[in-house]
């Protein structure tokens, strides 16, 4: 048999040659009609791809201060170390015996994060947060239900919190309560403990928080909780304000996420890899997703025999390249990582400062790595935060994350991370200082924009009803 590309082709990329399948394939399932692929050279679809690249804005391209995704600098370095054959190459299912190198690194990565966070055990199952937070809801669900405490069916969550947080609970089966922020844009303890009896199984809390801002009653709220019978779980996301600083364990959580492709530098984006480890407290070891890499003499191995295992959360043992990158910054930054939580502090102070006169600023609190600011006065000259973040891409600028979170109208929420100089947060400052002249003068020509980009200004109500989905070069 032929392919089915040469016998309608005009161009050909690939060729796969004498074709043996239809040896071995039952007859009905053959394809009786060539499949009407587009017929390029290989030329045509690398110029396709490069195409598309082109469009792509990436850190490597612009300042990208989306907040709450960290979008630092990933070294390059990384992923030399992440494409060496050893690793890139291992099989999943090879033995323990054959596959010590990478065993061994992902034993030292999960040392690595029980310092780093200050838990007792660590999981590098979950693929990204949101699969960490469900992880660590399922082994509170499981702790509860082995002690017999099936009426904790309910999870305390902020209303700043991030929308996975509710969703994962959820999952899990929980109810979701919501605890309402003070003014200070923190979670308010008097209404926390009108929300506190026997079916209270946990409260998901971010530290600092969405806002940027360092909850300063935690260790208050911990006691709370614990003294309910209740556990805390901590969503890592925003941890490259803390590193070396302070951790959870010290705040008294009991179970942590960490997303590794946002503080520990692996490129993300556009949906993956990630890798959201979780950690835990001596007394929920016990309920760990299998297999945790543990070290035997001076083996490593896959252990299987964990008491009261949630289980499997993720095929074989999590994305493994991300693994290696992670490892990889970590051992590279060494105690550095310190100095790069406060360097990301420092970066989103001086950033709030210059801007808060130009822009409304509901939270006027010190602020850890990242702030929110409200596009609300200018929303009054008829631009809105969308305005001025589509204004911001024509300055060859990632817009930052917009309208999250959602207890702050018109919001702006910006993370510059430690990675910028401060040329170009002197930049990014400049930029913003002037589409907020722009929106007071002449608010008609923000509207315009973005005009420098691949895709200029569309009609959004007609690309969300009748999307173009469809790539012409
Ligand atoms: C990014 C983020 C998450 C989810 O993490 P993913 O890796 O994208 O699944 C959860 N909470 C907060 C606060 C985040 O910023």
């Amino acid at each position: 048999m032929k392919t089915i590309f040469e016998k309608t082709s005009g161009v050909e990329g690939v060729s796969f040659g004498e074709c043996k399948l239809g040896d071995f394939l039952p007859k009905e399932l053959l394809r009786k009609e060539p499949i009407g692929l587009p017929q390029l050279s290989e030329l045509d679809v690398l110029r396709h791809y490069k195409e598309l690249s082109d469009r792509n804005f990436c850190i490597e391209k612009g300042f990208y201060p989306l907040g709450s995704c960290t979008m630092k600098y990933n070294p390059k370095v990384n992923e030399l170390l992440a494409s060496l054959e050893g690793f890139a190459n291992l099989h999943p299912m090879q033995s323990d015996e054959d596959s010590q190198g990478a065993l061994e690194l992902m034993y030292n990565l999960q040392e690595k994060l029980k310092y780093i966070t200050g838990m007792d055990a660590v999981s590098l199952q979950p693929a990204a947060g949101a699969h960490g937070e469900l992880t660590g809801m399922m082994v509170i669900k499981k702790y509860f239900e082995v002690k017999g405490e099936t009426n904790r069916t309910k999870v305390i969550i902020p209303d700043s919190a991030h929308g996975t947080n509710p969703a994962s609970a959820k999952m899990c089966g929980f109810e979701i309560v919501e605890v309402k922020s003070n003014e200070k844009g923190q979670v308010d303890i008097e209404a926390l403990k009108s929300l506190l009896d026997e079916n209270v199984a946990a409260i998901m809390m971010t530290n600092p928080n969405t806002l940027g801002i360092f909850e300063e009653k935690v260790l208050e709220i911990s006691k709370l909780m614990h003294d309910n019978g209740s556990l805390l779980y901590y969503d890592g996301a925003n941890f490259n304000a803390i590193m070396g600083w302070t951790n959870p364990k010290l705040m008294g959580f009991d179970v942590v996420h960490l997303n590794l492709h946002k503080t520990f530098a692996t490129p993300h984006g556009g949906g993956g890899p990630g890798a959201g480890p979780i950690g835990v407290v001596e007394q929920l070891k016990d309920y760990l997703p299998t297999p945790v890499i543990v070290k035997d003499g001076d083996k490593y191995k896959r252990e299987y025999n964990i008491p009261h295992s949630i289980g499997k959360v993720r095929s074989f043992y999590g994305n493994f390249g991300v693994l290696v990158r992670a490892y990889a910054y970590i051992l590279m930054m060494g105690s550095n990582l310190k100095l790069a939580s406060a360097d990301a502090v420092l970066n989103a102070n001086y950033i709030k400062e210059k801007l808060k006169g130009a822009y409304d600023l509901p939270y006027d609190e010190p602020c850890m790595h990242e702030f929110v600011l409200s596009g609300e006065k200018q929303h009054h000259q008829g631009v809105s935060t969308l305005g001025i973040a589509k204004r911001l891409m024509d300055s060859n600028c990632h817009p930052p994350t917009v309208y999250f979170p959602l207890i702050v109208h018109e919001a702006i929420m910006i993370e510059p991370t430690e990675t910028e100089s401060k040329v170009v947060l002197d930049e990014f400052i400049e930029t913003m200082l002037k589409i907020a002249r722009e929106i007071e003068e002449n608010p008609e020509e923000v509207l315009k924009s973005p005009q420098k980009t691949p895709i200029k200004k569309v009609d959004e109500t007609l690309a969300a009803r009748q999307p173009n989905l469809t790539y012409k070069g």
